[in-house]
């Protein structure tokens, strides 16, 4: 028996026998070509073959998955048609009369580089984007397939080396138990498949292919990222066990769409939504997102070669205002810098990025920038209610500086005679450590606070939240961090406040509980997290856990807090 360790990237759990899906290695190798107009031809044909298997991908898709599944086969399409990486490919040939092949694993690399350096989820997408794009054309230069994944002869659990979106849509959801892989991780396209198919997946999980033999029995825990390669009776009875809670589980989930985040004794919360556009509202609606609790806002701006528009801004925020009817929104101002850079505004390269010309940082110094996007946010705040949120907030000094700005800017609008909400509220994320130690003082500045415990995780323990040697000491459940929490959350209630949080932590269900017993409010998260927090929710008595939190705070060690979250997860009913 061997365990394995990788990331949870889709629930569920599952026993069976595994098959390899061995992928042919390429060589690609530099040649020279004597007419590169004539290698151009072939790659151009190539590009036509991709498109149309694309095509019919993206429509297979459609009509068996939906529209949400198909969008990253809409993304591929475009890229085959974008002058920019087509033509940066052909340059290549032309300039160097070198071989497509070559060619196009060239500009993909370079691609490939430049976003995963980026390390934001929306990045590594598109980085996906481009390895399978690259991938697709390089096949069909070179003539060679792959195994048919849609059309298992008995059921079980595959293993790759990476399943990229084309695997999946090919994927016989009746007889795949699950996927596991060493590549990839929760966002990457394929997890987003999986979790859509509701097929358990754990990816990245290092040298899984040299430990496994095709038949080999394995266990799957997509929850938790654990890969048990044959497993002793004992084990699978514990496994088969937790299967049969987890599914009974999913089943209570589906039951509470429609009622209220209220803990037994009568304690009612908010379950809000992180968004990055009015294209993530429909899973909002369907997990039934109760507000906005993070928009996202830079998304807007990474998508553009240029700095977008007001009128562009406005429409944006105004559809997801408008879209929300009446719930609220919080609508963060631009979080740029550190992790997510603008080409178009040329940065210059720092030492220490993620504590440097940042966020609001940049904003106060960019006012042009700034009042641009202020104006956009107020002019939709009259379609429903906006809250306006102001990211990485150090001192009362930009706190101050940034309110400054914005009364300039409402009054700007009221010259103009332009309609906004005048009661609009105004808060900050909480994710830097001086801002949670003076909460006590920022408090009486803001109507609310959000904590952002990705950053502030990040800056407390001096741990770069992107690093992947340092995964290790990047935790949630880390004393320090709680402590701050809670210092935040007292300091809130104290001044009278509301006090949310839309880092990772609000989403986690063995968290969720402690949060409560601390006095969080609302808790945003994503999307297809809210309906498991609910269930949670709805499973909790508020009186009981202001011991358990103490409990949790007076902890030395990450792992204590872990274990004693774990034991007061388990212990809630799992079925009503
Ligand atoms: C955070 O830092 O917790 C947060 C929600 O913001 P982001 O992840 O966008 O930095
Ligand atoms: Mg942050």
């Amino acid at each position: 028996m061997k365990a394995m360790k990788g990331i949870g990237a889709s629930p569920g759990i599952v026993v069976g026998r595994v098959i390899i899906h061995w992928k042919e290695q390429i060589d690609i190798l530099r040649e020279y070509v004597e007419e590169p107009d004539r290698e151009i031809d072939r790659f151009r044909t190539a590009v036509e073959f991709a498109l149309e298997q694309v095509r019919e991908t993206y429509s297979r898709v459609l009509e068996k998955m939906g529209p949400d599944e198909a969008e990253v086969f809409h993304g591929h399409k475009l890229m085959l048609k974008d002058p920019d990486f087509i033509g940066r490919i052909e340059d290549l040939i032309r300039d160097e009369g070198v071989n497509a092949e070559w060619a196009v694993k060239q500009v993909a690399d370079g691609l490939i580089q430049i976003f995963e350096n980026l390390d934001t989820d929306y990045m590594k997408s598109r980085s996906d984007d481009v390895k399978n794009i690259s991938e697709r054309l390089i096949k069909l230069l070179l003539q060679v397939g792959g195994m048919d994944l849609s059309n298992l002869r008995e059921e079980a659990i595959i293993a790759a080396r990476e399943f990229t979106p084309s695997d999946m849509s090919q994927i016989d959801r009746e007889k795949t138990l699950a996927v596991i892989a060493e590549m990839g991780g929760k966002t990457s396209h394929g997890a987003i498949i999986a979790r859509n198919l509701e097929i358990p997946a754990v990816f990245g999980i290092p040298h899984l292919l040299d430990e496994l033999e095709n038949g080999d029995l394995i266990i799957v825990d997509g929850d938790t990222g654990t890969v048990i390669i044959n497993p002793d009776g004992e084990t699978i009875d514990k496994y088969r066990e937790m299967k049969v809670r987890y599914e009974c589980f999913k089943k209570s989930l589906s039951e509470i769409r429609g009622q209220k985040s209220v803990t037994l004794d009568g304690v009612e919360v908010e379950l809000a939504a992180n968004v990055a556009s009015p294209r993530d509202l429909d899973e909002v609606f369907r997990n039934d997102g109760e507000a906005i609790g993070l928009y996202r806002t830079e998304f807007l701006y990474l998508d553009s070669t240029y700095l977008p528009p007001e009128d562009v801004q406005f429409e944006a925020y105004r559809d997801v205002v408008a879209a929300m009817e009446g719930r609220p929104v919080i609508i963060r101002t631009l979080d740029i810098g550190g992790d997510k850079n603008l080409d178009y505004l040329a940065i210059p390269g720092e030492e220490n990025p993620a504590l440097g010309y940042r966020a609001i940082r940049l904003c106060l110094d960019r006012q042009d920038i700034f009042k641009v996007q202020l104006r956009a946010i107020l002019r939709a705040s009259a379609f429903g209610t906006v809250r306006l949120l102001f990211p990485m907030i150090s001192s009362l000094e930009e706190l101050r500086e940034a309110k400054k700005i914005l009364r300039e800017t409402q009054e700007e609008l009221r010259r103009r005679e332009i309609p906004f909400d005048e009661k609009m509220q105004t808060g900050i994320m909480v994710e830097v450590p001086s801002a949670a130690i003076l909460s006590d003082h920022f408090a009486k500045e803001v109507d609310y606070f959000t904590i952002g415990t990705n950053d502030l995780i990040q800056y407390t323990t001096a741990v770069d939240r992107g690093n992947e040697k340092l995964a290790h000491l990047y935790s949630q459940y880390n004393p320090a961090v709680l402590r701050l929490i809670k210092t935040v959350i007292d300091n809130g209630k104290r001044a009278g406040i509301w006090v949310g949080m839309c880092g990772e932590s609000a989403g986690d269900p063995r968290l969720i509980p402690i949060l409560l017993g601390m006095g969080l409010s609302e808790f945003s998260m994503n999307p297809s997290s809210i309906l498991q927090a609910r269930w949670i929710i709805r499973s909790l008595n508020k009186g009981e856990l202001e011991g358990a939190a103490e409990t949790a705070l007076s902890f030395g060690t990450a792992e204590e807090v872990e274990e004693y979250c774990s034991n007061l997860l388990q212990s809630l009913s799992l079925c009503r």
